[in-house]
């Protein structure tokens, strides 16, 4: 099995030269790594796409949604919705170790504003460990037009951070390709987007922008990704 532990470049180059497409990689991913696969969905507008292409190729797939406990209530009423019209699909809610409250007693009140970047590890990276152990490779809805930190994402990624392989299938896809295989295939989406909100997390670290960027993710405080896409 090509994983994190017998990876060679060369390997994954001829791997990604003989699935070049989208579709094909995922196809691939799953007649590959079988059960030991899983998709970290965001519910975000790729998220729904891939949900879509997955439940093509294989109607049981395992997903897991890393539920903070803090996500607007429209990303919730999506995941339910998503839930009927893929009634096979293995949705699951990933919640971190600490409740709020224990998160508060032990770290303050709003870590998210003390030191965003713990509470992200906490309720988002540790969560994330968890649901990889046992797993060979994961899947995520990363593009590279997002923003530089994600210019450089291939189709396979050796994951440094959690020992695994990270599939990428959507690295050229841009945001109209998104919208238009949402709209074209009629798929629900999170009613956020329809209020400038392109890229959606926790409620308390999204504002909405007038442009299809992240930039509404933390800002003003300087941290543009929760951690999950870097290592170390
Ligand atoms: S996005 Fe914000 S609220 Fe959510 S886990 Fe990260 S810091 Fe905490």
């Amino acid at each position: 099995m090509f994983s994190y532990e017998t990876w060679d470049d060369e390997t994954a180059k001829e791997l990604m030269d003989e699935h070049k497409d989208y579709y094909d990689i995922l196809k691939w991913a799953y007649q590959h790594y079988k059960d030991k696969i899983v998709y970290s969905c965001s519910f975000g507008a790729e998220g729904i796409v891939l949900i879509d292409l997955i439940s093509k190729i294989n109607k049981h797939a395992r997903i897991i949604f890393l539920d903070t406990e803090l996500h607007f209530d429209e990303t919730y009423d999506l995941i339910e919705k998503i839930k009927i019209k893929y009634p096979n699909l293995q949705i699951e809610m990933a919640k971190p170790d600490l409740s709020l409250k224990e998160q508060a007693r032990r770290h303050g009140k709003e870590l998210w504003i003390s030191d965003p970047n713990r509470c992200c590890h906490l309720r988002k990276i540790e969560p994330l460990r968890e649901q990889l152990t046992g797993m060979k490779a994961w899947i995520s809805g990363l593009r590279r037009e997002q923003s530089p930190t994600r210019k450089d994402v291939m189709y396979l990624n050796k994951d440094e951070k959690f020992k695994v392989i990270k599939i990428c299938p959507l690295i050229h896809w841009t945001w109209d390709d998104v919208w238009n295989y949402i709209k074209l295939n009629d798929l629900p989406y999170n009613e956020l987007h329809d209020k400038n909100y392109p890229s959606i997390g926790c409620r308390m670290c999204t504002l909405p922008v007038t442009d299809n960027s992240r930039g509404g993710r933390w800002a003003s405080t300087g941290k543009t990704e929760c951690g999950l896409h870097i290592s170390g």
